[in-house]
């Protein structure tokens, strides 16, 4: 599959591109967003959740593990598993349920619930160049391969 590298160079860059990726979804979808610390993943989701409608803070849910916003709709869920001791954790939380539908799933930390974590649509992968950072977005998926493609237009 082909990728997508997409430099950012500021802050405003990686809410641009949350932006465009969450216009770009038709549909249920999962993304798995990686990178260290810092990388930007809760800053691209929050660029996400408003552009679908989402007005004020997004944190990242990094104690709660998940955090809904019921939007217009759908539901987006945007999980950081940083803290997951256990994947086993996500199948305790039912994690079934919020993967169903009609909803969006943005995954901080996606590595942490391996084999438990239904497969994705996109990857991205956020890391620091210079003062900025830079994600490379891979489809998973024939839906995702289709945000890709709406993404480029
Ligand atoms: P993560 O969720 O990956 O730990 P955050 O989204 O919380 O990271 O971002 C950490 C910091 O990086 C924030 O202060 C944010 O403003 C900054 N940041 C986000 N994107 C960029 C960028 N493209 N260039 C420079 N700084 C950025
Ligand atoms: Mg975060």
């Amino acid at each position: 599959m082909i990728n997508r590298v997409i430099p950012l160079c500021d802050e405003s860059a990686t809410l641009a591109l949350g932006e465009r990726v969450a216009r770009a979804c038709k549909g249920a979808t999962v993304i798995h967003l990686y990178g260290d610390l810092g990388a930007g993943k809760t800053t691209f989701s929050r660029g996400f959740l408003q552009a679908l409608g989402h007005k004020g803070n997004v944190k990242s849910p990094t104690y709660t593990l998940v955090e809904p916003y019921s939007l217009e709709n759908l539901t987006v869920y945007h999980f950081d598993l940083y803290r997951l001791a256990d994947p086993e954790e996500l199948e305790f939380m039912g994690i079934r349920d919020y993967f169903a539908d009609n909803a969006i799933c943005l995954v901080e930390w996606p590595q942490q619930g391996a084999g438990v974590l239904p497969a994705p649509d996109l990857d991205i992968h956020l890391s620091y160049q210079d003062q900025g950072r830079e994600a490379v977005i891979t489809p998973t998926s024939p839906a995702g391969e289709e945000v890709l493609s709406r993404l480029a237009r």
